[in-house]
């Protein structure tokens, strides 16, 4: 993929992400890998207006070449996250509802319905709280992602990721349907918990049949 059309393509995220309700304003971030680091959406990119060439080129220790709008504050998650996870090409970060607020009430997700395969966990970790746009909260957010493909921020959003920007962005849109499902069953005295052997079918089917699931 040429930087040009994956610039592109991460403003097309950005808008498909806050599109779906993800967000609102200009909270939430996505990066693509590249040969040379990562690209990232600058600070307080409004998506209607965010252009390709604003998109910001870094180095995964930081560094961008001059004359380029400010990275977001978050570039300290997203390069650690490359670090970490070599299978991993992108990364979206955003403080969809019912994410934050079970992030808020440190309350993981657990296997309450089994699309929770998507994020290649059996249950969605919390990252311990940390002041966005440290190297602190970068350190918790990789941890507690783990082998996974998604995460809770403590007190803050929801981290989604995966080998494309179009499987990153299917992550985050499917923690924000379980949170919300999660948070209903709560809400009518708890929802029954898939036991790990229910969970290890679903992957198995999940690693035959793709995406083909409904
Ligand atoms: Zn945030």
């Amino acid at each position: 993929m040429s930087e040009g059309s994956a610039r592109s393509d991460l403003v097309a995220g950005y808008r498909q992400m806050m599109a779906a309700g993800l967000g609102t304003g200009s909270s939430g971030n996505l990066s693509l890998r590249t040969a040379r680091g990562m690209l990232i959406t600058p600070t307080g990119a409004a998506p209607a207006t965010l252009e390709a060439r604003q998109v910001v080129a870094m180095s995964l220790a930081g560094r961008a070449g001059a004359g380029q709008l400010l990275p977001s504050s978050e570039w300290h998650m997203h390069a650690a996250i490359y670090w970490a996870r070599p299978d991993i090409n992108a990364v979206v970060h955003c403080h969809s509802r019912y994410a934050t607020i079970l992030a808020c009430a440190h309350r993981p997700i657990p296997a309450v319905h089994y699309m929770i395969a998507i994020a290649g966990v059996d249950e969605i970790p919390v990252a311990p709280y940390a002041t966005f746009g440290t190297e602190a909260l970068a350190g918790s957010a990789a941890g507690a992602l783990g082998q996974g493909r998604a995460c809770l921020l403590a007190n803050h959003g929801q981290i989604a990721a995966g080998v494309s920007l179009d499987q990153a962005l299917a992550v985050a849109l499917e923690v924000e349907e379980l949170a919300a499902i999660y948070w209903g069953s709560l809400a009518i005295g708890g929802g029954k918990i898939l036991s790990q052997e229910a969970m290890m079918e679903v992957r198995t089917a999940f690693a035959g049949y793709g995406q083909q699931h409904d």
